[in-house]
């Protein structure tokens, strides 16, 4: 049986005559880069997610970039994220000579720790980017409450939870992203809204928070061309991949409804196995499940990786290292010994194949050699 962590082949088989269609009329009319199509994709997202502002550009890592460069702030202001994440979050906060400040998560949801955000905010602190890893939110409101008592920004890193629905407490439901002063999304092909190539996007609410994105993401144009107002970058999103994404924003949320039905398959065959956490599903949003992202409690996570290898089981590390335990990132490390939810998480989490095309005789394989292995 072939297995993929994530099976676009076959995903595009069952769509090829509306991306087709839709790459096709990019090419017949030769407007590649900016042009109605990817105009089109930037309104349906708006109306999709129900925003005021999306910024189409270039990946999910440029949108987090771009988003700190229009908060103007200044070098050795400091910036809160979990240590628990990919890479880029810390990345461009290092970039812009701000300083990475890395805090624990919560042991359940994986994502940032209310109280180890308060915990770090000091005289320098001037924004929160909270990851809502794996496809579920972090607990905005809590968060923007926090950030209004200490006056700073928040820049959501949406990268793994487009679509995701955020439940405030007296009813609202927002979509997760669009509730910070800015959210950041990628499109890289195996995210849950994936194009063909690169992509991303910010979004806001916020009228002059979306002048200073357009201007940074287009070399610090304001509206006279060739006039620069500010120092930018070139980060746009083409016509073919808005193309792409015109037809898979459609299918979006079945395609959510497919991640779901898998995870339930996986949570019902391990809810046996005492030695496995299934992930957790917050009570604040519904998980879009990017990852399915068990724990392995009884210290057995690396040899059944080496098991499912060696049957031919993708699976994968989502992360098998702290942030600050990167060499890049080792300089950042500061007071910080140990976060001993994310050195614990580091050592217990295993994703399995998650994607819209796993049939239920895979799924099978897949949890009896789960299961089998554990059990001997
Ligand atoms: C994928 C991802 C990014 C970066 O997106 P790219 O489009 O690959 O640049 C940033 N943050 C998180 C949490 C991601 O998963």
């Amino acid at each position: 049986m072939k297995l993929h962590m994530v099976d676009l082949g076959t995903q595009y088989q069952k769509i090829k005559q509306e991306i087709d269609t839709s790459i096709q009329e990019v090419l017949d009319s030769s407007i590649f880069i900016g042009g109605p199509v990817v105009n089109a994709f930037k309104n349906h997202l708006e109306t999709y997610l129900n925003v005021k502002h999306v910024i189409p550009c270039a990946n999910g890592t440029d949108a987090l970039q771009i988003a700190l460069m229009a908060l103007d702030l200044q070098p050795g202001d400091e910036v809160i994220l979990p240590a628990f994440t990919y890479v880029a979050t810390a990345e461009v906060i290092a970039l812009l000579r701000l300083v990475p400040i890395m805090v624990d998560v919560n042991p359940d949801d994986f994502n940032v720790n209310l109280d180890e955000i308060r915990k770090n905010i000091g005289p320098k602190t001037k924004a929160i980017v909270p990851v809502h890893l794996f496809g579920q939110s972090s607990q905005m409101e809590e968060i923007m409450s926090i950030a209004k008592e200490y006056n700073l920004f928040v820049v959501e890193d949406n990268a793994q939870a487009i679509g995701s629905d955020y439940y405030f407490a007296d009813g609202r439901v927002q979509k997760a992203g669009t509730i910070g002063d800015i959210g950041c999304t990628s499109f890289f092909p195996s995210k849950n809204l994936g194009c063909y190539g690169d992509g991303g996007a910010l979004f806001t609410n916020d009228d002059r928070l979306a002048d200073q994105i357009r201007m940074i993401a287009n070399h610090g144009q304001g509206s006279v061309r060739y006039y620069h107002d500010v120092v930018g970058v070139n980060s746009r999103l083409d016509a073919i991949q808005a193309a792409i994404l015109n037809v898979k924003l459609k299918h979006l949320d079945s395609y959510a409804k497919a991640r779901k039905s898998v995870a339930d398959f996986y949570d019902s065959a391990f809810k046996e196995m005492s030695m496995i956490v299934t992930p957790y599903r917050n009570q604040h949003s519904n998980h879009v499940f990017h990852q399915y992202t068990m724990r392995i409690t009884n210290g057995r996570r690396d040899v059944l990786k080496a098991y499912l290898d060696s049957v031919g089981i993708p699976n994968a590390i989502y992360y098998p290292v702290p942030l600050y335990e990167q060499k890049a990132y080792n300089s950042f490390k500061g007071s910080v010994q140990q976060l001993a939810v994310t050195e614990l998480l580091c050592k217990e989490v295993l994703s399995l194949p998650m994607h819209t095309e796993l049939t239920h005789e895979m799924m099978d394989f897949i949890v009896n050699h789960v299961k089998g292995f554990l059990a001997s």
